[in-house]
């Protein structure tokens, strides 16, 4: 990844009070590019909403459906800005509009991306100095070389560190099991999505012939997605991104349903800045089963290479280490950030 290329959106309201929202792009996983996510907010979509109140999310979201299917990246741009404005305007954080403060601070995770074992071992290590106590271990290229890169992690980070697993779709059902078997030798806290998306029957297979609980992550792309989910025993934690769900309202219809099976939530994360991060926080300090024992990585700092940013302050991996592992998020108003127009400007000269 050479950059991020994520529109941002701003919603201007006759109360004196803009909202922005983030856009977050991976063409190969959305079904948006930067182009058709301008595009669709510009052309399709914004000018549906113009005049309507911005409190009425239920019904904004409901337009952007009738006038556009899917591209729930560009959705989301808009319904971060929407409730960035109100809760400018009714000076509340995000959160307390969302059920308030369940917790005080969010357990967050580090994804170490795939690599050598020794390699992936040694970022373990470095990023333990900052409070980690949860690393998610991709996987999912080759069998022996997937067993040895969670083996070296393990050897590296001790018994006490939980580990997880994100295959991102890349096995059958019958490597699914044996694979799993083989890690469990290793105490993984979870695998995530095994399967590719649309096997609900063979996530079942997978989760009813392992010990290790199974969460589904590109597979929960909906509300119904993750009561069919639950209905078919497939998965026992589910991995909401609110970018990819259309935003927070959305997100908090997963939850519900998440709530009413007792399964845990993860707040995964995806190439965001510190707009849709904010986002992701105030998402995961509301909602009651996105603490439940599992770290997050969505509502963690940005993008591990990030060398320039759009707001004026940025979460960093310093501030974790002095959280303990944790983030906190403050009361201010809002997604609670503030844009920097020189570095916007910056960045969209640089991409433009
Ligand atoms: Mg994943």
């Amino acid at each position: 990844m050479a950059a991020f290329t994520n529109p941002i959106v701003e919603v201007s309201t006759d109360e004196d009070v803009t909202g922005y929202g983030e856009v977050n792009i991976v063409e190969g996983i959305t079904s948006d590019t930067p182009t058709t996510a301008i595009e669709i907010v510009e052309n399709y979509i914004g000018h549906e909403i113009i005049g309507k109140d911005a409190f009425d999310i239920e019904k904004i979201a409901e337009i952007m459906d009738e006038n556009v299917r899917g591209n729930w990246s560009a959705k989301t741009g808009i319904e971060y800005a929407l409730w960035d404005a109100i809760g400018k305007y009714l000076e509340q954080p995000v959160y307390n509009l969302l059920g308030g403060k369940y917790v005080n601070r969010i357990e967050v995770d580090y994804t170490l991306s795939m690599n050598t074992p020794s390699k992936m071992a040694e970022m373990a290590l470095e990023m333990m100095k900052y409070g980690y106590k949860t690393f998610v271990v991709k996987v999912g290229l080759s069998n022996e070389l997937d067993v040895a890169r969670l083996a070296a992690v393990r050897k590296a980070v001790g018994p006490d560190v939980k580990l997880r697993l994100d295959v991102n779709e890349a096995y059958t059902v019958d490597k699914a099991i044996k694979m799993i078997k083989a890690f469990e030798k290793y105490d993984p806290e979870a695998v995530e999505q095994p399967l590719p998306s649309w096997d609900i029957k063979g996530m079942a297979r997978v989760a009813r012939a392992v010990d290790t609980p199974i969460s589904a992550d590109e597979g929960n792309s909906s509300p119904q997605a993750a009561l069919q989910l639950i209905e078919n025993e497939a998965v026992d934690i589910l991995n909401i991104k609110p970018p990819y769900h259309g935003g927070l309202w959305n997100s908090k219809k997963v939850a519900s349903i998440a709530y009413s099976a007792g399964v845990p939530i993860i707040v995964g994360g995806v190439l965001q800045f510190e707009i849709s991060r904010q986002a992701s926080r105030h998402f995961a300090i509301s909602t009651k089963m996105a603490n439940a024992g599992y770290a997050h990585e969505g509502p963690g700092p940005a993008s591990q290479a990030l060398t320039g940013n759009v707001t004026k302050h940025v979460i960093s991996y310093e501030d974790v280490r002095q959280w303990g592992g944790f983030v906190e998020l403050t009361d201010e108003p809002g997604l609670g950030f503030e844009l920097d127009w020189s570095q916007v400007e910056k960045h969209s000269k640089s991409t433009a």
